[in-house]
């Protein structure tokens, strides 16, 4: 007997039917003996419907008031499922973020979980019940709804495994696991039978959104065992573990592409200590998670500052910056949107030379002009022009051969 939490996104809970067919692989599980928490996440499309209605009404919508309406999506399928069961006759609650004690920050949109006290859980638990908690939202201090960000659900199933110290974490998506990049940009992509947590937290900061990076952040911490499998298919998935003997040898393990970062250009920030904190410093203040930064080479005492911040923040970033760009002497503040960023990230990388070389390579070929590089210890991305992002991840993902299967490591190697 088990303890298993699964998670089930929009698309697997679309419509009553799914709700149906994913109910009943859950009550598989359950008259196996095992104990099971189920995270759902809103239907496909009702959280985008909602953050629609909302600006129907508010420019901007406030967010406090956002994510008491977007707390409703996964309200909604918890209930429905819950309602199922007990129709079959199986026993099971739903539980909204304050009863199954999901605590975060009050950061409202982005909400971060500090704490679940899984009394309520387990005591449902142990009444045999299949438990039903409501993925992406959580409640602060004082009761307040919060919602996690977007793709958040994942974070609360891994959060709730690894606060119930669970067996497994099975993420059911509408892809049968984690490919070498995404199969629906790239048909030719290869699905991975083990990915490790860096890689695959690099490839979700990157842009892959099959995980949500914050989940797999939880994940790697707690040790939590997660796969990503599909509720279409009886397929067993990509585990995502530590790195291990049994993983490929190669030097890149999967290409990612966002589309979700703006480009801010400052021209002729005078060089002098203590400019980029003055520039930074509100932009960390107000939660904006700001990218790649590049600063020229400085000539007759200025230099140009580019870097990249999510698309939602572009204007609050402007707002920002723009009046510390005035006050500190800088000419003008610039903005892009057309772009995108293509990253390959393995962690093979770190003892093979060359990998950037023939990234620029293969990319030169196309005649993709590169805007930035930035790299990790395990990756490489580049900021090009939007139009060229898919051309981009095709180009890459035939350099580094990632549709062939590579050799698997024998015994000790080096
Ligand atoms: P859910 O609603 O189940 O959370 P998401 O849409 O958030 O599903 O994530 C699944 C999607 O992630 C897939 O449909 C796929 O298009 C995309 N994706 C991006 N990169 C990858 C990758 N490397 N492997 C698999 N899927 C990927
Ligand atoms: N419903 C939320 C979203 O669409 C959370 C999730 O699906 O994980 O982003
Ligand atoms: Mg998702």
């Amino acid at each position: 007997m088990a303890l298993i939490v699964q998670k089930y996104g929009g698309t697997s809970v679309a419509n009553p039917d799914r709700i149906a067919n994913v109910a009943n692989r859950v009550v598989r599980g359950w008259r196996d003996g095992n104990k099971m928490v189920v995270v759902l996440s809103a239907m496909a499309g009702e959280t985008d419907r909602l953050i629609n209605l909302a600006k129907e009404l508010s420019e901007d919508p406030d967010a406090r008031e956002l994510d008491v309406l977007l707390a409703t999506g996964e309200q909604v399928t918890v209930s429905l499922f819950s309602m199922f069961l007990r129709s079959q006759g199986v026993p099971a609650t739903s539980l909204l973020s304050h009863q199954a004690r999901i605590y975060t920050d009050r950061a409202y949109g982005r909400a971060r979980i500090i704490g679940i006290d899984t009394a309520r859980i387990k005591e449902e638990l142990k009444k045999g019940r299949i438990v039903t908690v409501a993925g992406f939202q959580g409640v602060d201090e004082v009761g307040n709804i919060t919602t996690l960000g977007r793709g958040g659900s994942d974070t609360t199933a891994v959060a709730i495994a690894a606060a119930l110290k669970a067996d497994l974490c099975e993420i059911y998506t509408d892809v049968d696991g984690i490919y070498t990049t995404d199969p629906r940009v790239y048909p030719k992509a290869r699905k991975l039978d083990r990915i490790s947590y860096d890689e695959m937290l690099e490839l979700a900061s990157m842009g892959a959104k099959v995980l949500e990076i914050r989940s797999v952040g939880f994940a790697r911490r707690y040790s939590v065992p997660l796969v990503v499998r599909s509720s279409f298919s009886g397929e067993p998935g990509t585990l995502v573990t530590v790195e291990d003997e049994a993983m490929e040898i190669v030097p890149v393990s999967g290409v990612a592409l966002s589309r979700n970062d703006a480009r801010v250009t400052i021209t002729r920030v005078p060089d002098r200590p203590g400019v980029a904190l003055h520039l930074f410093q509100p932009v960390a203040d107000a939660n904006i998670v700001v990218d790649m930064i590049i600063q020229n080479t400085s000539i007759d005492g200025h230099t140009d500052l580019t870097f990249t911040v999510p698309k939602g923040d572009l204007k609050k970033t402007l707002e920002i910056v723009k009046p510390v760009a005035a006050d500190i002497g800088a000419e003008r503040v610039l903005s892009e949107e057309n772009i995108a960023k293509v990253s390959i990230v393995g962690v093979g990388m770190k003892n093979n030379a060359g990998v950037a070389a023939r990234m620029f390579e293969a990319m030169a070929a196309e005649n993709i002009n590169i805007l930035m590089i930035s790299t990790s210890e395990i990756k490489i991305s580049c900021v090009i022009e939007d139009r060229h992002g898919e051309l981009a991840v095709r180009v890459l993902h035939d350099a580094f051969g990632l549709d062939i299967p590579p050799p698997k490591k024998r015994g000790t190697s080096f």
